[in-house]
């Protein structure tokens, strides 16, 4: 064989070996199909909140050590992971999900609707679905049986993350997201690159959305409280207003997204969402409260629109003769996907999801903490189709709502993409 030859039978002989690990995942995707959606609804009917999955994790591992894979429990509270060793020496791939549902009362009627109940906050609530994660674990279950039944031909491992908390515990005293205590505890470190996916209820099935870069945006808390004088409210000038001077700053900090950032690269979004002084009309009281959310899009970016915060609020406040304490809590990063990860995974949604099938995703002000584990390995986090077919997006319920309802006909896509990820990201590594 001359050269040209040889490498023509090389790029062949991947191909074919690629396009037989498909097709058998095919096979395979659409003999559990049925098992994946009875999952999903047993999970849907058993919600847990955030750091309380025990149920769901027991049913986890139960289900990965019936496949033979190795198991470890407990991992950021309630978290599972799943390490399936390949026939063929090669990368660790991790794909996550996450399994925490939300206190939100469902509203659908469906015969495996969920009836829990619980205290929140003080208030009494029903648990529910209303983000999909039952989806994401059910595809993931689905997904490790699959793969478990391809064992000799990997060549490499595939670790699975089911993390806790993704919504976040946001109690007195607790500041945690499942996939940061997972990182913390050591999940990434023998990870060569990480794949999730959402589902989304307004996206049609059979869809899948992504986009390279910054995709979801990172999400930080802040609380600013500006410290005036007392006074008479018919003698405002013995004093020093706290509200009058709240209100500048609230207008000064609009002016960030539209004077400091570039807005060619990315948005970003500074709301105040609370704001809380006085007892009463005629006196100008000592202190205001405000807190709100900041959305950004990249490290830089966050730092700039943070410098700007307090630099806005500490010298309007100055001017008046107040003071103003800033406080800035970082929460989610931005979710990130690995521009080279994603480059090279675009063949691979294209044949799971078929022509016509593939959107680009517009940025999207919601945060995920997918982004943490992007923040140690390249990552990629796509949108899975939830919606029925010829479903109206505007008139569909969205997440963390009462209604919020997800079509199971979109799970196969599901199945065969994550698996594709697995083999693909193997053939080509
Ligand atoms: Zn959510
Ligand atoms: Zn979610």
């Amino acid at each position: 064989m001359n050269k040209l030859t040889i490498a023509l039978f090389l790029i062949s002989g991947v191909a074919f070996s690629q396009s037989k690990l498909r097709s058998d995942i095919d096979q395979r995707a659409a003999e559990i199909e049925d098992k994946v959606i009875e999952w999903r609804r047993d999970i849907h009917q058993n919600p847990e909140l955030g750091n309380q999955e025990f149920r769901t994790a027991k049913k986890i591992a139960d289900h990965l050590r019936s496949l033979g894979i190795e198991v470890t429990e407990e991992v950021a509270v309630t978290g599972v992971v799943g390490v399936l060793r390949g026939g063929k020496p090669g990368p660790t791939v991790a794909l996550r999900a996450d399994m925490d549902a939300l206190p939100v009362t469902e509203r659908v009627d469906l015969p495996f609707k969920s009836t829990v109940t619980t205290t929140y906050n003080g208030q009494e609530t029903g648990v529910m679905h209303a983000c999909g994660h039952d989806t994401h674990v059910a595809i993931l279950m689905g997904v490790a049986e699959i793969l478990a039944g391809m064992k000799k031909d990997l060549a490499g491992n595939v670790k699975f993350l089911f993390q806790p908390a993704e919504e976040g515990i946001n109690e007195p005293g607790v500041d945690s997201w499942g996939a940061k205590q997972m990182v913390e505890e050591g999940v990434m470190e023998d990870v060569d690159a990480v794949f999730g996916l959402h589902i989304g209820s307004q996206m049609e099935v059979g869809k899948i959305g992504y986009r390279s870069g910054p995709a979801l945006a990172g999400v930080d808390e802040l609380e600013i409280t500006v410290h005036g004088t007392q006074a008479h409210g018919a003698s405002p000038w013995s004093g020093v207003d706290p509200i009058v001077t709240s209100a500048q700053i609230i207008n000064g900090l609009q002016t960030i997204i539209a004077r400091n950032v570039n807005i060619t690269e990315a948005p970003a979004i500074v709301t105040v969402g609370a704001i809380h002084g006085g007892i009463r009309h005629n006196i100008i009281p000592e202190k205001v409260d405000m807190i709100g959310t900041i959305r950004t899009f990249g490290d830089d970016q966050q730092a700039l629109v943070h410098k700007r915060i307090t630099e806005i609020a500490t010298h309007i406040a100055e001017s008046a003769g107040a003071k103003a304490d800033v406080k800035i809590r970082k929460m989610y990063p931005s979710t990130i996907n690995d521009p080279a990860l994603t480059e090279m995974m675009g063949p691979t949604i294209l044949a799971a999801a078929g022509d016509g099938n593939v959107l680009t995703n517009p940025l999207i002000t919601g945060a995920e903490d997918f982004s943490f584990y992007q923040r140690e390995k390249p990552g990629l986090f796509i949108s899975l189709g939830g919606m029925k077919k010829g479903g109206d997006p505007t008139k569909t319920p969205s997440h963390h709502t009462p209604d919020f309802y997800i079509d199971e006909s979109g799970f196969i896509l599901g199945l065969r993409v994550m698996s594709y990820f697995v083999v693909d990201y193997m053939g080509m590594n």
